[in-house]
């Protein structure tokens, strides 16, 4: 497949690239111009006039819940819904039945992507045992099977000494561990934020500090074991203030911002729509303003979704009964871009690339996220000043469970490249 995309804004961070070029590939691979102009047959081409050229997007955080949940996504649909967004590898989280905590659950995910999936999808392996926190899964076995990163995401160790030894292992098979945030005795039964509209509404809070104390707690312990922790979905003003601090001292610490907590606060929960409920919680506008100060200056550096898929059935019931989640895949660039870029000006649309390039592939060590001559030719195009309106009835994710039905968003990414067959379309 030899294709020349032609007069596009290349945006590539990792070889901090951005002007109007011609990307060429040949064979699957990103080439040189001259490679393709010497070729004896025919080559398709691609008028990106006015887009952004951008290497294929990254989101390291996604829940696909096959084996075992294919009623709310496969690894099939939720590869689908990922090309939709412009997205071209993704990280999937162990919360599978059976739990990825064994090579050989990992291996059945790796074959299902293989042979269904239009996207790379990437598995992380859990951190401990059945994600019960008590006894650490066989890590360096996990690393062996191919995983990107070792987490317990929707849970999160309790016992410091246990995930210092998950580090150190971690460490030593060199894979970086992710972490869900949350201390279980302050988030209690919390279902929202803890603050003005829990009291009103009479709903169990979950308050910023039960995220705040463990963002602490893996700060200490990434500076104890030398090794890096990616601090997921950031949620708290109080996270990026310790992010920062430790950033600035080195410390191997990252941290993730999710588009529904900047895009809403926990106002919205007023009328019991469990299309809010999410974990973290949405939280108030203080921390809202945290959250793109951090973005602006560098101290959250990875955008990702939490792609988390529910059925209607299992949505649709009391708040407090409803599961956390919602989907992510097919809106995030989107809010991010329409939020980030116009709305708040808070960075530009190369950040936005690299935010979700770059930065992934350096912190997951995996070989995407760059237009690098003879990398793999996966390639977002955008269109930064295309408005549009999100419609969950037209998502390719088999679930619908999204606060942002109906709304009107600025820029999308229009088609999806991956090793240079085009998956998705506008
Ligand atoms: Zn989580």
């Amino acid at each position: 497949m030899n294709t020349l995309i032609r007069n596009g804004r290349i945006i590539d961070p990792a070889n901090k690239r951005d002007e109007v070029a011609d990307l060429a590939i040949v064979d699957g691979r990103i080439a040189d111009l001259s490679a393709i102009r010497n070729l004896p047959f025919a080559i398709e081409e691609i008028d990106a006039s006015n887009l952004i050229v951008a290497p294929g997007l990254i989101d390291m955080h996604v829940h696909l819940r096959e084996p075992g949940y294919a009623w709310k996504e496969t690894i099939a649909s939720g590869a689908r819904a990922a090309a939709a967004g412009g997205f071209t590898t993704i990280v999937c989280m162990p919360n599978t039945s059976p739990i990825a905590d064994s090579p050989s659950t990992i291996s059945w995910i790796k074959d299902r992507a293989h042979e269904t999936a239009c996207v790379h999808v990437l598995p992380t392996g859990a951190i401990s045992k059945n994600l019960a926190g008590e006894e650490l899964a066989p890590i360096g076995s996990l690393a062996q099977a191919g995983v990107v990163a070792i987490t317990d995401d929707g849970h999160c160790i309790q016992n410091n000494e246990l995930m210092r030894r998950a580090i150190e292992y971690a460490r030593m098979v060199g894979v970086p561990l992710l972490d869900h945030c949350q201390d279980y005795n302050l988030a209690g039964q919390g279902v929202v934020h803890e603050g003005y509209w829990s009291a009103l509404l009479g709903l169990p809070g979950w308050p910023a500090a039960g995220e705040e104390a463990i963002v602490a707690r893996n700060i200490l312990l990434a500076q104890l074991c030398d090794h890096h922790i990616h601090c997921q979905h950031i949620s708290a003003a109080g996270s990026v203030r310790l992010l920062r601090e430790a950033r600035a001292r080195g410390v191997k610490i990252s941290g993730e911002v999710c588009p529904h907590h900047i895009a809403l606060t926990d106002e919205s929960i007023q009328n019991f729509d469990t299309n809010y409920k999410m974990n973290p919680p949405l939280r108030a506008e203080a921390d809202v303003a945290a959250l793109l100060e951090g973005i602006k200056d560098g101290t959250l550096d990875i955008l990702a979704s939490d792609h988390a898929p529910h059925a209607k059935f299992e949505k649709e019931v009391e708040f407090d009964q409803a599961p956390f989640g919602i989907l992510g895949l097919e809106t995030e660039l989107g809010l991010f871009i329409d939020l980030l870029v116009y709305k708040t000006g808070t960075i530009g649309l190369p950040r936005v690339v690299e935010m979700f390039t770059a930065n992934p592939a350096r912190l997951l060590k995996i070989n995407a996220g760059t237009l690098t001559v003879g990398a793999s030719a996966d390639v977002t195009l955008i269109d930064p000043e295309l408005e549009w309106t999100v419609d969950a009835s037209s998502f390719e994710s088999l679930s619908c469970n999204t606060p942002f039905n109906g709304w009107k968003l600025k820029g999308r990414a229009v088609r999806t490249i991956v090793g240079g067959r085009t998956v998705w379309q506008l």
